[in-house]
């Protein structure tokens, strides 16, 4: 499922309550933060454990920057755990270090969504989020997962609509995705690189909410 506007919302205004910003004054930085999290799928649950682990830090952080520095790693490092985990438990997934670039053995690759392929651009439609589809991968995991899907698929698998393969979104939606990827990925960190900057020269605008309250109350 991916990040509804709502989920966000409630997110970020806990998450802006807690550290002493609010969500309705830096609105310009927190639907960048959205479209982002949006993208990397997080979920509801992996940012709030991402908000009570930094409010659980002895040394708490000064700027609004260094809150999505930690936020994406936090959840990158927890996701590498649990991927590691999944590894260990499901060795056959994983084809070693000859497994496929592609996919990174997962059988799944995501691709720009289909409904947003327009005139062979990526057009943001609704909420200005550049939505991502999953396919089938090309390599033999990829058929993989697709005939387990056929086979038997979950519970999940049954709510949702049977992802194509890449070789069909290819040929028939869009030939050149990883190019509208890498495009989007740069604009988007030339973004954040401005963000990051303009909060550096702006040093009238320190965080100064209820920080230590908050590391009071998770102590006790
Ligand atoms: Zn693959």
């Amino acid at each position: 499922m991916p990040l509804s506007k709502a989920e966000f919302d409630q997110w970020a205004g806990r998450h802006g309550a807690m550290f002493g910003f609010a969500h309705a004054n830096d609105s310009a930085m927190f639907s960048l933060w959205f479209g982002l999290f949006a993208d990397r799928g997080y979920s509801p649950a992996e940012l709030r454990y991402a908000t009570d682990s930094i409010a659980a830090k002895t040394e708490p952080l000064k700027w609004r920057e260094h809150h999505l520095a930690e936020i994406n790693k936090l959840i990158g490092d927890r996701r590498g755990a649990y991927e590691a985990k999944r590894l260990r438990d499901f060795p056959e997934d994983n084809y070693g270090p000859s497994r496929c670039s592609s996919c990174e053995g997962s059988g799944w690759v995501s691709v720009p969504s289909p409904r947003q392929i327009v005139d062979k651009r990526w057009e943001p439609s609704g909420m200005h989020v550049h939505a991502l589809a999953v396919v089938a991968c090309n390599c033999p995991q990829g058929q993989k997962k697709l005939d387990g899907w056929d086979a038997s698929p979950s519970e999940f698998q049954k709510r949702i609509p049977r992802p194509m393969m890449q070789s069909y979104y290819e040929q028939q939606i869009c030939s050149h995705w990883r190019g509208l990827v890498r495009d989007y990925e740069e604009k988007l960190a030339a973004i954040l690189k401005a963000n990051a900057l303009s909060e550096q020269a702006d040093k009238s605008r320190p965080l100064t909410g209820p920080i230590k309250k908050v590391l009071e109350s998770v102590a006790k």
